[in-house]
């Protein structure tokens, strides 16, 4: 199996100690990315850790393939227990900063302990070295970059970032790279602005040789080429108008499920305001959005479907431009757009103020500095729900992504079960159940028969996909036989590895009193209890979402 290399550096930030040791078997066993995150953090992180505490680890990984120069791989994981969640998180960045990463020659980087002053550390093939950066406390994204540059020559894409509300310990702060780029969800960034983390830089030249597969030069010309597919243009906002259309575009927080002012906000909207071409190293594909105001002036990169959602429609606003604000307010200040904007919108439910704007924004910096309500919201909707008077719209506490699950329904089985919680990528369920024409592997939306297999096998796809690492919006590009020739092992092994990936995930998040109970959905689907048996039953798990014989751990 093609696997990334390299050692396992693990950064003591408290005692300002260094240690780098072999993982060979890890990395070997689970490709790289979220499988070697994952597994690295499951058997060294103590089951019973406080997410904000000094023995709650974050482990950055990247994959074999950020070694090629195909399309599709300008993104790395990065992994510990949420404080939004409570469970083991991996989340996905894209950007520029893999190629960094794996030029230090180094396989993961796992970043642990707390220091009491605030610190930055830059990571070398060379050595590692200590800053302390008293100056930065409270320093926006920009302003970190800023300061990195000048002082060290840094470019914001050698950079992972805690915002303001990281050090403040939003529990949904983002950690950030390339000023616009995030490991969004989760909140990660609180996670590293509770060890004192300000920032953690990579460089270097000692990135491996990996054997990869001349196939590698038919994706990223396709990729090049598909200029017809419409997210070469609008990107995932393309999705919005059809998303619209079948009803599955939450709005006025999850109260309906169309939005009369959709057009004003999606696709072709973000398309007009759409300057130049945006992109991940090595990618071909393109489809980020960088984006500018001509009358105000404002640049930002997106907003993406899943901000035009919760900053848009789920807050009742239908100008583009401000929505653009709330984007870029939030990646300067270090925020996942969908956990904040959804927070926001339950505010706006409980104050009758949909559709206001200005209190948007507000709010967006009130909560980034826990100032006023501002601090309630900033503990999310699952913590924040019952103060404001409002349903709890999340799963196992993340608030909810787009592609509304009570019309495609296997989507909505596919929040419930997934470990890190309502998020859409981690099955990504909804991209089979579009009634898109001509799309010949189209499932209907309608109901849950047949599809607690198709999800597994979606799920475990990811995983394998989240640990090459590869983008999930290779899909029209990167076929199973690619994936099988790129990795250099059979599908059905592969299938095998990202199954076990998800049951680590599982096993740890039980350790922590995970179970059934926690795979739910705040609304009804058809026979949807005995979906989630079947969901268990196919992984081999306990009816009570419980895995079997759970896998040993150091943290046992
Ligand atoms: S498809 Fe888009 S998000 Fe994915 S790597 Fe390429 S530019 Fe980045």
């Amino acid at each position: 199996m093609l696997h990334a290399t390299g050692s396992l550096l693990t950064i003591d930030v408290g005692d300002r100690t260094t240690v780098a040791e072999d993982v060979d078997d890890v990395l070997s066993s689970f490709i790289g990315g979220r499988g070697v995150g994952v597994k690295l953090a499951h058997d060294r992180i103590p089951f019973d850790t406080d997410p904000f505490g000094p023995e709650n680890s974050l482990f950055f990984t990247t994959g074999p393939l950020q070694c090629s120069t195909m399309s599709f791989t300008g993104r790395m994981n990065c992994t510990g227990v949420s404080p939004l969640t409570d469970g083991l998180l991996s989340s996905n960045a894209g950007g520029f900063l893999s190629r960094h990463f794996a030029a230090t020659g180094y396989g993961a980087v796992q970043v642990t302990g707390r220091s009491d002053d605030l610190v930055a550390v830059h990571v070398t093939d060379e050595g590692i070295e200590f800053e302390e950066v008293p100056q930065l406390a409270g320093a926006t994204v920009t302003e970190v970059g800023e300061y990195m540059a000048d002082e060290h020559g840094l470019g914001d894409e050698q950079l992972v970032v805690a915002g303001p509300a990281g050090e403040n310990r939003v529990r949904f702060a983002s950690i950030m790279t390339t000023e616009h780029r995030a490991f969004g969800r989760g909140g990660l960034g609180a996670v590293l602005g509770a060890k004192g983390v300000k920032c953690i830089s990579f460089a270097g030249d000692s990135a491996p040789d990996v054997d990869i597969d001349p196939i590698q030069m038919d994706v990223h010309r396709e990729a090049a080429t598909a200029n017809d597919h419409p997210m070469k243009s609008a990107g995932t906002t393309s999705v919005t108008e059809y998303a619209n259309h079948v009803s599955a575009l939450p709005t006025r927080y999850f109260s309906e499920l169309e939005f009369e002012g959709a057009s004003d906000i999606g696709g072709e909207a973000v398309a007009e305001k759409k300057y130049k071409k945006g992109t991940c190293s090595q990618c071909a594909f393109a489809c980020k959005l960088p984006t500018k105001d001509e009358e105000t002036g404002l640049e930002t990169e997106g907003p993406e479907y899943e901000t035009v959602m919760a900053f848009g429609s789920n807050a009742g606003v239908d100008d583009i431009v401000s929505v653009m604000k709330s984007n870029d307010l939030c990646d300067e200040l270090g925020m996942d757009t969908i956990s904040c904007g959804d927070v926001i919108s339950a505010y706006l439910a409980a104050n009758d103020e949909f559709g206001n704007d200005e209190l948007v924004h507000d709010l967006v910096e009130k909560i980034a500095y826990r100032e006023d309500e501002g601090d309630l919201l900033a503990e999310g909707v699952h913590r924040a729900a019952d103060e404001l008077g409002v349903e709890d719209w999340t799963v196992k506490g993340l608030e909810f992504s787009a592609h509304d699950g009570r019309t495609l329904n296997g989507q909505g089985l596919a929040f419930a079960v997934s470990n890190r919680g309502a998020d859409h990528m981690y099955a990504e369920f909804y991209s089979k159940e579009y009634p898109l024409v001509g799309k010949d592997e189209a499932v209907d939306p309608t109901g849950l028969d047949g599809k607690p297999p198709l999800i597994v096998a979606k799920e475990n796809h990811n995983a394998v996909l989240d640990s090459g690492v590869v983008c999930k919006f290779s899909r029209d590009f990167m076929t199973e036989e690619r994936l099988e020739t790129l990795l250099d092992t059979e599908y059905e092994k592969l299938q095998d590895t990202g199954a076990e990936i998800v049951e680590l995930e599982r096993h740890f998040n039980n350790q922590r009193g995970f179970d059934r109970e926690d795979d739910t959905l705040p609304y009804d689907l058809p026979d949807f209890e005995a979906a989630l048996s079947e969901y268990y039953a196919e992984r081999g798990w306990n009816d009570d979402g419980t895995v079997k014989s759970g896998p040993v751990s150091a943290g046992d």
